[in-house]
């Protein structure tokens, strides 16, 4: 990928474990056999970032993967839980923080890539760090269009004064959806405009060095977005949260599946196919460049040794 800027900074950026769970083959790729089943990760990422001019350190994650203990969650999505095992959510995020020796109050922001339960984890392990959501996502509450069992969103999930929803993507500032607290001590610029980064047509430069990009990625959820992290002057990783779950998608080799409900209507894990095709399709032309892509669900990617020391505290 062609840098905008040489002199642009760079983060250090861990996987974390945080729970497995199960997914039927035909409601992610097509063509597919009708009962096979993959037990995937559902991944959470730790990026440290530096600032250049004043040294100061700030922590984030990507996504908190699934609640433990499940009981935890409300009962729609305790019944949705059974048609997705086996299910594991052991060791969760806070355990795989403790392995590389930090605590959840190390943690000053936590992005969600998109608000479905196996991504949300638990937002009560972290009561002092600023949730980040991407645009739209306020209006899932009380939304009652969606299909689906994994479709039911926690009213009270995001903490009060405490949550930052990014811009649409033609607003200019960022609207806070609760009252803003303590955000100012995260010296992080949110309200900036969304706009081009190389190939990427919206994008928020969080810390303004090049190092960590938001990335809108339209069409699995209302506010679904991605992050791009610069980890080496030449080297990218993209965190696909669940633009993809198969990586055999991004290769051609299968496609979205879709498929009828017991009422006779046209299911698909995306909420508008079209814009998570246009959205795999910016994927791909990172990955010809040359960017790593990692998706929550990246089984292929988890499982590959050369990657075991870049889970935190493996090193
Ligand atoms: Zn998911």
């Amino acid at each position: 990928m062609v840098s905008v800027n040489d002199s642009q900074n760079c983060v250090q950026l861990h996987a974390l474990q945080a729970g497995h769970l199960t997914l039927p083959e035909r409601f992610f790729v097509h063509p597919s056999s009708d009962n096979l089943k993959t037990t995937v990760p559902s991944l959470s990422f730790l990026i440290k970032h530096t600032d250049s001019k004043s040294g100061n350190i700030h922590r984030l994650l990507f996504d908190l993967g699934l609640r433990h203990p499940t009981t935890k969650y409300p009962q729609p999505v305790q019944n949705h839980i059974g048609t997705r095992q086996p299910l594991t959510a052991y060791p969760d995020v806070v355990q795989s923080l403790e392995h590389g020796g930090l605590k959840p109050n190390d943690i000053d922001l936590v992005i969600y890539s998109h608000i479905h339960w196996d991504h949300i984890g638990d937002p009560e392990s972290f009561p002092n760090s600023t949730f980040v959501v991407g645009p739209g996502t306020s209006s899932l509450f009380g939304n009652k269009s969606l299909r689906g069992g994994h479709s039911f969103f926690e009213e009270n999930l995001l903490p009060e004064g405490r949550t930052i929803e990014l811009p649409s993507v033609d607003d200019k500032r960022a609207t806070k959806i609760t009252q803003q607290s303590d955000i100012s001590a995260v010296d992080i610029k949110f309200n900036q405009s969304w706009r081009p980064y190389g190939r990427l047509p919206r994008t928020i430069d969080l810390f303004q060095d090049g190092s960590v990009l938001l990335v809108d990625a339209p069409g699995h959820l209302p506010g679904h977005i991605n992050l791009l992290a610069r980890i080496q002057q030449e080297k990218y990783v993209y965190l696909a949260g669940d633009a993809c779950h198969d990586r055999r998608i991004l290769t051609g080799e299968k496609q979205i599946a879709d498929w009828l409900d017991d009422s006779g209507h046209v299911c698909c894990i995306h909420v508008d196919k079209t814009e998570a095709q246009s959205t795999i399709e910016r994927i791909r032309i990172l990955e010809a460049e040359g960017v790593e892509i990692i998706f929550a669900h990246d089984v292929s990617w988890e499982q590959d040794t050369k990657n075991s020391h870049r889970f935190f505290g493996n090193a």
